[in-house]
């Protein structure tokens, strides 16, 4: 397609610009999306401020941002079109974890560890755009009541699920959430889902309000384990959750927080044999501090969820069938003009913020 759209460039930390780009052109396995709905994640702030490099071979700018969202499509390339796939109008949500598809890691399964990856947003551009293309083979479907927005948290929500399969609930379970934002809140509605006994969640400065949102979607409890004038403080988690747990400690952890100190609490405050996932990325330099006797002879089990191999349609069903209620998440809406202001407002008022999303 010829022509121009409106595209936030961002160059290096704190200095993004909308500017007027081609519509980029689609080659013979590429599909072009007209953008509707981006989510904003954690990591689009940290690339933001510079904490983290983006995906380029400099890791630095100029590259679109955005890598949760959903459009309609408007050219397919060859590929597509000769298997019949999509068509101009079609309502997809992209992954934007596009793997080739002919590496031995992608011939294992392990698709999200692909030799060749590309991904909008993170190594090429992206979302926070008229405009984007995507891989054939990282677009979905979405169904005419699936709102463009709701369909903005499946790229978020792959990811939790995969962190919650790697849990390995059981009917039963006492879970603790370490992180009341967007992650920690679907979390808390998957585990009830699949048979937790009771979801505990915690948060720190700041978070007593999140705390609440996760009270509303099913947490059974919640926790600030840092702010002592808070009405949820605790000064020992370990011995709360022994209290309710008459002593077995909780069953499953999981750590939906870059807060290295939040992972270690997890390990602390569970029982025999229990399962604890590493959810949240860490920062270049945290190191793991675990008791290692209490972690060997109560046999704890840790794993680690990169990404969301495999999880993508179980993810879009969970918002289709409204096992994870996602509406009620979005915290503020802002057009592309303002995307700025929207990474800013989720890093300076962070306790008030679930999520935001940019409507294109
Ligand atoms: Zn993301
Ligand atoms: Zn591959």
């Amino acid at each position: 397609m010829e022509g121009k759209m409106r595209a936030q460039v961002f160059y290096e930390a704190e200095k993004m610009q909308m500017e007027m780009l081609p519509i980029p052109q689609v080659s013979a396995i590429d599909v072009l999306v007209k953008v509707k709905s981006v989510g904003i994640c954690g990591s689009d702030i940290s690339y933001y401020y510079g904490l983290s490099p983006v995906g380029t071979a400099t890791g630095k700018g100029p590259i679109v941002l955005g890598h949760e969202f959903t459009g309609e499509v408007v050219e397919v390339g060859s590929v597509p079109e000769m298997l019949g796939l999509f068509a101009p109008g079609d309502r997809v949500v992209v992954n934007p974890v596009q793997n080739c598809n002919a590496c031995y890691a992608c011939a294992e399964g392990k698709t999200h560890l692909c030799a060749n990856l590309s991904v909008p947003g993170v190594t090429v551009n992206g979302g926070f755009a008229q405009y984007c293309v995507s891989r054939y083979t990282g677009l979905f479907k979405i169904s005419d009541d699936m709102s463009y927005s709701a369909g903005a948290f499946t790229e978020p929500l792959a990811c939790a699920l995969n962190g919650i399969k790697k849990l390995g609930i059981e009917i039963g379970d006492f879970v603790a959430i370490f992180g009341p934002g967007s992650m920690g809140l679907m979390m808390v509605q998957m585990c009830k889902a699949l048979g937790a006994a009771k979801v505990a969640l915690m948060g720190a400065a700041g978070d007593d309000w999140r705390l609440e949102q996760g009270k509303k979607v099913g947490a059974d409890y919640i926790f600030n384990t840092v702010e002592k004038n808070s009405k949820y403080y605790t000064s020992d988690l370990k011995k709360t959750i022994s209290e309710l747990t008459k002593g077995r400690l909780a069953d499953r952890a999981i750590a939906p927080t870059s807060a290295n100190a939040a992972f270690e609490k997890a390990v602390e405050i569970v029982g025999n044999c229990a399962i604890i996932v590493h959810f949240g990325l860490p920062n270049a330099d945290d190191v793991f501090k675990i008791p290692a006797l209490s972690f060997h002879t109560m046999d704890k089990e840790i794993r680690s969820a990169w990404l969301a191999p495999l999880a993508w349609p179980a993810a879009i069903r969970s918002i289709e069938e409204g096992l994870v209620k996602v509406d009620r998440l979005i915290t503020g809406t802002y057009p592309l003009e303002d995307t700025e202001k929207a990474i800013r407002t989720l890093k300076t008022n962070p306790g008030n913020q679930i999520k935001i999303q940019i409507a294109v």
